[in-house]
C-alpha cells in the first residue's frame, strides 16, 4: 500500500498541515505529487493536495485507521519542488499551508468540489471569451509598394509583414514607433488593418511572429558582456546564485535578460521573467515573443482566465520554456529551470497584499535555491535590501553579486534633469499647475513636434477638500478616507468601499464646512483630469494629442494598450498619467518628461516614502531621450532640497542611498531589520483591540521564550510541531496545538508580566492603524522587528497559534510589510 501525504484545503490556522491517506492500487497510477484529490477530513469531503508520497505511513501514524484517498480530481499542477516552495511560503510568511498550495493550481481551476446529482465529484473549472486583436498586414498593392531610402522605419515594417501578418502593439514592439508607421501607410493602401479573434493566450501570433527576428543588437556594451558573464557564472553553479544587474534606465537590460534565456535554452533550460504587473504592455511582452516565438507563455491578470489557463497549460505539456509574467509566473510547471529574472526588483507591487502576503523576489529568491537556477535581478534603481545583500556579498548561503550597467547604448544619453522649487516660483495669474519652465518646455515640444511624458504623482493623495478655517477634510462615514474630489462629475468618491456622494455647489459658496460651518472649503491636491484640462488649454490649437492614463481611462480590458499604441501612432502627443506611466515604456520620440508633483508621497507614514518616491522619479526620467535627440526632465517640488529628489537631479544615487540608510539604520529598519505588521480587523473596536493586546502578548511571550540567542530557533521548532503529521480520524479528536487552550477563554488585557525581549526585537503597539476604519470595520495594529535573519514568520505563527481562536476579528500578518497604513 502507498501513502499520500495530503494538505487539506481547509484554510483554517488551526487545521493547517499534512495528513496521511491511503492509496489504493486503483489510483496508485493517478495519485501523484501534485495532484487535487478528494478526501474525508472528519465528517466533512474537501478538496486537497497530495505534497509526498511513501510506502509508510508517517511514524505514529495507526495504519489500519488511515483513511483512503476517494478519487483524483486533477492531474498535477506541481511537483516536489513546489509543495517545498509552497510550504517555504507558509513558514517565511505565517499563512495556512493550503492557500499557498492553492498559488501552484492551474489558473481559473476553482477549487471547490461539486456534486451533479448522482454523479461524481468533480471540479469546477472556468472558461473565458474570446478577444480581439488589431493585425496589419501587407496588401497586394504593399507588396510592389517600395519605400524612400530615408524611409527607414517604413522599411523595417514592411521588411517584418513580408514574414506575415502582426499584431499592430507587437510590431511596435519590433519597430519603435511602428503605430505611426502603420497609420501613413493606411491611408496610402500599403498595409490593411483587421480585427481578429485570437486564440486564447496568443499561440497564434507568436507562431507567425516565430519568423520575426527581434533587432538584435550589433554589439553589446561592456557592462552587459559583464552582466551576461556573472550570470553565466551563477547558471552554472547551479546553487540559486543571485546577480543584481544595476543598470540605468535605458541601458539594455532587457537585452540582457534576452541574451541570457538564449543561453539557458540553448542548454535545454528553462526561464521564468518576473515583470511588474503594470509594465507588462505589449511591448515589453513583443520582445520576448520576437526573440523566442512561441516557446513562451505570458501570464498576467489582464489575461482572462482562459487565456492565463491556456499559456500555463503549455508551460505544463513542455511546449513553452519561457514564462513571462507578474508575480504568480513564479509558479507556473516548468520544471528545469535555468533561470529566475525579477525585472525591477525593487518594486513594492512584488509584494503580495493578500494572503498569502509573499515578496515575489524572495519567493523567486527561494525557488531559485531549491532549482538550482540563477537568480538575476534587474533594476536602475534597485531596493536596499539587495544593495546590502550585495555589498556583504552573500544572503541566506547563496552568493549575491552586482554588475553595473552605468550607460546607455549608442548615442543616447541620460536625460539633463531640472529641479523647479515650486515654492520660488511665484504663483501665475491663473494659478496655473505648470511651473513657467514646464509650461515653456510643454510649448517648445509641441513646435518641435516630439512628444512629451507628464507624471501625476498621486499616490495616496488625490485631490480632496479641505477646510481653509478649521482645516476639516470631509472623511467617508464608513471609512477613515479622506474623499475623493472628482471634478467631472462634482462628488466626493471614497476610494476605501467605492461610496460617493455629490458636492452639489462646489465651488459655489454655499457648500458649508461639514464641521465648523465655514464657507472657505479649498481643493488640495490635483487630479489627472485637472492636468489634462489645462494641458487643452496650454497647447490649444497646436495640434497636440492629450492622452490620459489613469486608473480611470484603463478600467476595461485592452484600454492600456489601446492609450499606448495612440500614444505610439500619434505625430505630436503627451501621455498624462499616474504611477503607471513610469515604467518600461521605450518610445525613442519622447523628448520630455515633466513631474506635476514630485513630493506628495515622501510625506506617506512609511519609512520606505523617500526610497519610493527617489525610484518613481529615476524610473519617469529614464523614459525620456531613448532615441537619438536628447532628453529633458522637469521636475516640480516644494521640497527641493530633499535628497531623494535632489539626487536624480544630479543623477547621483549614491548621495541618496547615503542618507537613506543613514536614516534606516538610525531607526532600526530594513535592511537593517525586518518588519511585521500585523493587523487584526472587527466591527466591534473594544473586540479588536483586546485581539490586538492579546497577540502583542502573545508575541512577546513567544519572543521572550525564545531568549538565550535562540529566539528564532524556538519559534521554527513551536510552529514546525503544528504542521505535524497524523491520521484523519486522529484529527477529530486531536488535541490541534493551538486550541489546546480552553476555547472560549477570555482574553484577558494586560497578562502576567512579559520578560525581556532579546536584542533586535521589538513588538510595538498595538496601536490604531491610520487608516482605522475601512468599510465599517476597525484596524488595530501591532509592529514587530527583528534582527535581519530572524525567523519571523515561525515565531508569528506560533503567537497566533497560542491564541484561542476569535470570530468576531480577523488577523492579517504581515511579514516583511510594504504598507503600514
Ligand atoms: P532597459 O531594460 O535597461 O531599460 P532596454 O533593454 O529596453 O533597456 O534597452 C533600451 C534600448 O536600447 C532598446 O531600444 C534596445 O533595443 C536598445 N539596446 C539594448 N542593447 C543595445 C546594444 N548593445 N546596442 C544598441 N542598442 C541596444
Ligand atoms: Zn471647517
Ligand atoms: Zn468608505
Amino acid at each position: 500500500m502507498r501513502y499520500a501525504r495530503i494538505v487539506p484545503d481547509i484554510a483554517a490556522r488551526a487545521i493547517d498541515g499534512c495528513f496521511d491517506y491511503a492509496v489504493s492500487p486503483e489510483l496508485a497510477e493517478t495519485c501523484l505529487v501534485g495532484c487535487c484529490v478528494l478526501v474525508s477530513f472528519g465528517h466533512r469531503d474537501v478538496v486537497g493536495y497530495v505534497v509526498g508520497l511513501a510506502d509508510e505511513p508517517a511514524a505514529g501514524v495507526d495504519r489500519a485507521r488511515v483513511q483512503p484517498v476517494r478519487s483524483v480530481l486533477a492531474a498535477p499542477s506541481f511537483d516536489e519542488v513546489g509543495a517545498r516552495l509552497a510550504s517555504w511560503i507558509a513558514r517565511e510568511y505565517a499563512a495556512p499551508l493550503a492557500v499557498c498550495l492553492r498559488l501552484m493550481l492551474p489558473p481559473g481551476q476553482t477549487m471547490r468540489v461539486t456534486r451533479e446529482e448522482g454523479g461524481d465529484w468533480t471540479l469546477v473549472a472556468e472558461r473565458a471569451k474570446a478577444v480581439d486583436d488589431r493585425w496589419v498586414s501587407l496588401t497586394d498593392e504593399g507588396r510592389a509598394f517600395r519605400p524612400r531610402a530615408n524611409a527607414k522605419r517604413q522599411q523595417r515594417v514592411i521588411e517584418a509583414l513580408g514574414a506575415g501578418p502582426q499584431r499592430v502593439a507587437e510590431l511596435s514592439a519590433l519597430v519603435p514607433g511602428a503605430g505611426s508607421v502603420v497609420s501613413a501607410l493606411l491611408k496610402h493602401g500599403v498595409v490593411a488593418v483587421e480585427h481578429r479573434r485570437r486564440v486564447r493566450g496568443s499561440a497564434d501570433a507568436a507562431s507567425t511572429l516565430s519568423s520575426a527576428r527581434a533587432p538584435r543588437p550589433a554589439r553589446l556594451t561592456d557592462g552587459q558582456e559583464a552582466a551576461l558573464a556573472a550570470i553565466a557564472r551563477a547558471a552554472d553553479a547551479r546553487v540559486g546564485d543571485v546577480v543584481l544587474v544595476d543598470g540605468v534606465t535605458g541601458s539594455g537590460k532587457t537585452e540582457v535578460y534576452l541574451d541570457a534565456i538564449e543561453r539557458e535554452l540553448s542548454r535545454g533550460r528553462g526561464a521564468i521573467v518576473l515583470v511588474p504587473e503594470i509594465s507588462l504592455t505589449a511591448q515589453t511582452v513583443g520582445r520576448f515573443r520576437s526573440r523566442f516565438g512561441d516557446d513562451v507563455a505570458i501570464l498576467h491578470s489582464r489575461l482572462s482566465t482562459g487565456e492565463r489557463f491556456d499559456q500555463w497549460d503549455m508551460v505544463r505539456e513542455g511546449r513553452a520554456h519561457v514564462v513571462v509574467g507578474a508575480r504568480s509566473a513564479l509558479f507556473a510547471p516548468l520544471s528545469d529551470v535555468g533561470l529566475v529574472i525579477v525585472d525591477e526588483e525593487h518594486e513594492g507591487s512584488y509584494k503580495q497584499d493578500q494572503a498569502p502576503r509573499y515578496h515575489a523576489r524572495e519567493a523567486a529568491a527561494e525557488l531559485a535555491r531549491l532549482r538550482g537556477s540563477a537568480l538575476v535581478l534587474g533594476s536602475a534603481t534597485p531596493s536596499l535590501e539587495s544593495l546590502e545583500r550585495c555589498r556583504r556579498g552573500g544572503w541566506r548561503g547563496v552568493s549575491w553579486t552586482r554588475v553595473e550597467m552605468p550607460e546607455r547604448p549608442g548615442a543616447a544619453v541620460l536625460p539633463r534633469v531640472r529641479v523647479v522649487d515650486m515654492r520660488r516660483e511665484f504663483a501665475p495669474k491663473n494659478g496655473s499647475i505648470f511651473s513657467r519652465a514646464l509650461g515653456d518646455a510643454l510649448l517648445g515640444m509641441a513646435e518641435r513636434r516630439e512628444k512629451a511624458v507628464l507624471l501625476l504623482n498621486r499616490r495616496g493623495f488625490a485631490s480632496f477638500l479641505m477646510c481653509r478655517e478649521c482645516g476639516c477634510v470631509p472623511t467617508c462615514t464608513h471609512c477613515s478616507t479622506a474623499l475623493t474630489y472628482h471634478e467631472r462629475t462634482h462628488s466626493l468618491v471614497c476610494h476605501s468601499c467605492g461610496r460617493s456622494w455629490p458636492v452639489r455647489a462646489y465651488p459655489d459658496p454655499s457648500t458649508r464646512c461639514p464641521s465648523c460651518g465655514s464657507r472657505y472649503l479649498a481643493q488640495f491636491g490635483v487630479g489627472t483630469q485637472r492636468v489634462e484640462d489645462e494641458l487643452g488649454m496650454l497647447l490649444a490649437g497646436k495640434g497636440v494629442d492629450v492622452i490620459r492614463m489613469d486608473a480611470d481611462t484603463t478600467a476595461t480590458k485592452g484600454a492600456h494598450t489601446r492609450l499606448l499604441e495612440r500614444f505610439d501612432a500619434s505625430e505630436c502627443a503627451v501621455l498624462v498619467g499616474t504611477q503607471m506611466i513610469a515604467k518600461g515604456l521605450d518610445f525613442p520620440e519622447v523628448t520630455l518628461v515633466g513631474v506635476v508633483n514630485a513630493d506628495t508621497t515622501l510625506k506617506l507614514p512609511d519609512f520606505r516614502a523617500a526610497e519610493r518616491t527617489h525610484h518613481l522619479l529615476e524610473q519617469v526620467a529614464g523614459r525620456a531621450g531613448r532615441g537619438e535627440r536628447p532628453g529633458e526632465v522637469i521636475i516640480q517640488t516644494y521640497w527641493a532640497t530633499h535628497p531623494a529628489i535632489a539626487a536624480v537631479a544630479t543623477h547621483e544615487r549614491a548621495a541618496f542611498e547615503h542618507y537613506e540608510l543613514a536614516q534606516r539604520r538610525e531607526a532600526y529598519y530594513p535592511p537593517f531589520s525586518r518588519v511585521a505588521n500585523v493587523v487584526v480587523g472587527g466591527v466591534s473596536e473594544t473586540c479588536v483591540r483586546g485581539r490586538a493586546q492579546a497577540m502583542a502578548d502573545a508575541v512577546r511571550r513567544e519572543v521572550a521564550a525564545g531568549v538565550g540567542g535562540e529566539a528564532a530557533g524556538s519559534g521554527r521548532a513551536a510552529a514546525g510541531g503544528r504542521a505535524g503529521v497524523a491520521n484523519p480520524r486522529g484529527a477529530v479528536g486531536m488535541v490541534l496545538p493551538g486550541l489546546s487552550d480552553v476555547p472560549g477563554m477570555p482574553e484577558v488585557p494586560g497578562m502576567p508580566e512579559v520578560p525581556e525581549l532579546p536584542d533586535g526585537w521589538e513588538v510595538l503597539g498595538p496601536s490604531e492603524c491610520v487608516k482605522g476604519r475601512v468599510k465599517d470595520r476597525h484596524r488595530w495594529h501591532l509592529i514587530v522587528k527583528a534582527p535581519p535573519e530572524a525567523e519571523l514568520g515561525p515565531v508569528l505563527s506560533a503567537a497566533v497559534g497560542s491564541l484561542p481562536a476569535d470570530r468576531r476579528t480577523t488577523m492579517a500578518i504581515d511579514v516583511d510589510a510594504y504598507d503600514f497604513m
